[in-house]
């Protein structure tokens, strides 16, 4: 018989096996290898135990936590609580203890220098150690805000260094799961402006920059939290402060209580959609930077007759995801809006009056539906009129592709006749490709050859539209049109016995 070795296992180089060196390792209970830990990281637990706040650690606190039970550790400025992880630390509980409540950079790059704790330790990440303060140069920006937070402050901060050629201003938002729909950055004539959605709040940074800047670009670290916006420095010469603080400068105010702040688009193309309803893409100039999130709208500015006059619109896909694709990076740098034209319409009879090339000002985004809302859902119902469709069709696009728990998508679109009714083609061709998705047609001033739904919203329509796949299935209904048809399909809803928390209606 051969005599074949056992496969090594740990393998040589495994972080399960002991570390040369004489330094002992611990027999581990069962399950607590390597791989349980992985699995209870990705499990969805709290193992920070902070609820996905990330917080500010003044020495002070992090010397409170330097028990077995209740242990964090600083490893190169990030706190990360190792209590869930004691049972998994191959070098073993008292091990790690030698660090509790201290800096254990030290300690831990004398034995785990190979280990990647940025990623094994990521969902135990605490937050970031406090700076202390420091004597700041006269002229610099106020650091306020920086300087001895308490753990309890929850207000983003941030900081900024330099290379020859770059300028990076770094904002500790404090916040896990920061993505690209919650930054907005505006950076032109030496005005840098960034703006960080927090919840219902928003931090700004608005500075008069000292020097004039060539480019820039984001980089988000959507885990821990921390924006980076990372200018170019057009000369390369050094800077002595970051700028003059201007008016919102590191503020953290309830975003309703924010005021607009518009940039100028420019009018790229203009494209009949139905007789009296356009498709405007306009492209956001080089200097700014943001994404609309599903279900927000914009407000468009013009000075007409000498006066500012501001409508909102709700940007969608320049097309229906028939594809199931995502939209293109290019895209990213327009806002597309169907628009309908009223002939007696002061705002949109001056908005059909641009001319490609001419530029408007758009602002940022806003209004209250979140993605959340659309999580683990299983049926999801639109109930649009006229252009009332424009926010379901980046909802649509969201569930359709990202929602895998979602069985059923319906749209009941109730318009006056045939020709009013926006992509209807392209809705019919969606409902062929996807079995989830139904569209149902319901006109209020049909031609006598209509051979389908006639009226406007109603109880009885509702409930032979509106129904559960199954028993208990968690359900969404979307509701958008004329503040009547919204408030009396609200009404009609609360009689067939939707809650509240089942129902959005989009409003102003
Ligand atoms: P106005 O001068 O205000 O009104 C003139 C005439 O136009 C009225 O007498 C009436 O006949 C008609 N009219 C005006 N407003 C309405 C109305 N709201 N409903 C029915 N008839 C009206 N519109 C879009 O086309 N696309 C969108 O994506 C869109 N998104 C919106 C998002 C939100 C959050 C809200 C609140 C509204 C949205 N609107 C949208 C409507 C838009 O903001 C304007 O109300 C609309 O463009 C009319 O503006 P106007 O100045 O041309 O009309
Ligand atoms: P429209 O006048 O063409 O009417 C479309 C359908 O709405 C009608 O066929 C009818 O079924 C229904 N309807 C109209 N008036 C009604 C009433 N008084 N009671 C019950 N049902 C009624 O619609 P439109 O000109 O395209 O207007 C669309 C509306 O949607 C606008 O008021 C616009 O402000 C609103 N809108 C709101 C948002 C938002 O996010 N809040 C977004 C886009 C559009």
């Amino acid at each position: 018989m051969l005599n074949v070795p056992p496969p090594a296992f740990p393998a040589p180089r495994s972080q399960q096996r002991a570390a040369g060196g004489g330094r002992s390792k611990v027999p581990l209970k069962p399950g607590r290898s390597l791989m349980d830990w992985i699995r209870l990281t990705k499990s969805g637990k709290d193992l920070a135990g902070l609820k996905g706040r990330l917080i500010e650690v003044t020495e002070d606190e992090l010397a409170k936590h330097n028990k077995k039970e209740d242990c964090w550790i600083c490893i190169r400025g990030l706190v990360y609580n190792v209590t869930p992880y004691m049972e998994y630390h191959p070098g073993g509980e008292d091990e790690l203890m030698q660090a509790a409540g201290t800096d254990g950079t030290d300690l831990f790059d004398q034995v785990h220098r190979w280990v990647n704790y940025e990623s094994m330790l990521k969902e135990c990440l605490v937050g970031r150690m406090a700076l202390k303060p420091v004597a700041v140069p006269k002229g610099m920006l106020p650091e306020k805000k920086l300087l001895g937070v308490s753990a309890k402050d929850l207000t983003p901060s941030y900081d900024w260094f330099q290379t020859d050629g770059l300028i990076t201003v770094v904002i500790y938002t404090k916040q896990k799961d920061m993505n690209a729909e919650l930054v907005i950055v505006d950076c032109q004539d030496k005005r840098l402006r960034g703006e960080i959605i927090v919840n219902e709040h928003s931090y700004v940074l608005e500075v008069d920059l000292d020097h004039e800047v060539e480019d820039f670009f984001i980089n988000i670290a959507e885990k821990i939290g921390k924006v980076e916006i990372i200018l170019k420095k057009k000369d390369n010469v050094h800077w002595k402060m970051l700028g003059q603080p201007l008016e919102s400068h590191n503020t953290f105010i309830k975003r309703k209580n924010r005021g607009l702040f518009y940039r100028k688009c420019k009018l790229v193309s203009k494209t009949e959609v139905t007789h009296d309803t356009k498709l405007f893409c306009f492209m956001l100039p080089k200097s700014t930077c943001f994404q609309v999130p599903a279900g927000q709208h914009v407000y468009l500015k013009q000075i007409i007759a000498g006066t500012e006059v501001v409508k909102p619109y709700t940007p969608l896909l320049p097309f229906l995801p028939l594809n199931f694709k995502e939209p293109s990076c290019h895209d990213s740098a327009n806002i597309y809006l169907m628009i309908k034209i009223y002939s007696c319409g002061l705002f949109t009879q001056a908005l059909d009056h641009l001319q490609i090339g001419d530029c408007i000002s758009i602002s940022n985004p806003e209004g209250n539906f979140k993605k959340s809302q659309v999580q683990a859902l299983e049926d999801l119902f639109f109930l649009a009129a006229g252009t009332g469709f424009t926010p379901m069709v980046k909802l649509l696009n969201f569930a359709l592709t990202e929602v895998s728990s979602l069985r059923t998508a319906k749209l009941i679109f109730f318009n006056k006749t045939e020709d009013d009714i926006l992509w209807r083609n392209q809705l019919e061709q969606l409902a062929l490709k996807d079995e989830r998705f139904e569209v149902q047609f319901v006109l209020s001033e049909a031609a006598k050859d209509w051979m389908g739904k006639q009226g406007r919203i109603s109880s009885s329509l509702l409930s032979g539209f509106v129904k559960r796949s199954r028993k208990d299935s968690k359900v969404l209904i979307c509701i958008c049109g004329p503040t009547p048809f919204t408030e009396q399909g609200v009404q009609y809803l609360k009689d067939l016995g939707y809650s509240q928390e089942e129902m959005h209606a989009f409003t102003a």
